[in-house]
């Protein structure tokens, strides 16, 4: 087993008194896809957060290959966030500027800052963007300005981007939460083919249990800043995802009628 990331007795209370993750533990295996599923507000976001730098957890341990990376600063976590590639739920592209421009932002962590005001990317880079937008459907959109895209199409140019980083662990938070289902099959599909032929590990943040026994190789659940689940999807059951939830099958399947009534 080559195990790329350990995250050990993981604690954050925010304010002080505000416990949000409370003692998280969890492995994940070099080319592993994992889902972390939970309601809205169990603390998913804050995991990768924590994982990526962006905040410090109160106690525990992050092992990224075989660096532990929670107390790190300055010009390590810069080191460490190009190992890792982010995907959001909004997109964050810049807006004003074209799909070509955003992707080759992937690249800022391996070249000298002046390099990047000026935006002077090797030819290779700029070779690897055009092949990575061909191969999400983007090649006749590269001069367009971000803002003129659709959803799906801003997300696929988010992958692009977070592609073009080389990561070895992707991060997706909620990729498809601002989706309709059209659109995220075709981007959990993206996700799911691209980061298995790079064997690059991926972790996605989903609110929703079907897609996640779908695409992922294990699901971690989390509820109230405790995980309560991991294991392979046939292991989640309809007990276990009512537990999780708060509510049950039925409702959930109400939501997802719905879902589908308005898409
Ligand atoms: P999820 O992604 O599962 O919806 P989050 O990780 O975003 O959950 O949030 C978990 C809890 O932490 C929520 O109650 C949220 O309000 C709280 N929280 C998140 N970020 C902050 C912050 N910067 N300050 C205070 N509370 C926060
Ligand atoms: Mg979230």
């Amino acid at each position: 087993m080559n195990r790329i990331l350990s995250v050990n007795n993981l604690y954050k209370y925010f304010n002080k008194d505000k416990l949000v993750l409370n003692n998280i533990s969890f492995h994940v295996n070099k080319g592993e896809f994992v889902s972390i599923i939970g309601p809205s507000g169990a603390g998913k976001s804050t995991i990768l957060r924590c994982i990526n730098c962006l905040t410090q957890p109160t106690k525990g341990e992050i092992i990224l290959g075989n660096k532990v990376i929670n107390q790190i600063k300055g010009r390590e976590i810069r080191k460490v966030r190009r190992e890792i590639g982010m995907v959001f739920q909004n997109y964050n592209l810049v807006y004003r500027l074209t799909v070509m421009q955003n992707v080759m932002h992937g690249r800022l962590g391996y070249i000298s800052g002046i390099k990047g005001i000026l935006g002077l990317y090797s030819e290779e880079d700029k070779k690897k963007a055009v092949a990575l937008l061909d191969k999400v459907g983007l090649i006749n959109y590269m001069y367009k300005r971000a803002s003129e895209l659709s959803g799906g199409q801003k997300q696929r140019v988010g992958i692009v981007r977070a592609l073009m980083q080389e990561p070895s662990l992707l991060l997706c938070d909620e990729p498809i939460a601002s989706l309709d289902p059209g659109n995220s099959k075709v981007i959990m599909d993206l996700i799911r083919d691209l980061v298995k032929e790079r064997g690059i590990t991926c972790i996605v943040n989903l609110h929703q249990v079907e897609i996640a026994k779908r695409y992922a190789d294990r699901i971690i659940g989390i509820k109230n800043g405790e995980v309560v689940f991991d294991g392979v999807p046939s292991l989640l059951s309809n007990k276990i995802i009512e537990d999780i939830y708060d509510t049950s099958m039925d409702n959930l399947m109400i939501g997802k009628r719905e879902e589908k009534l308005n898409a």
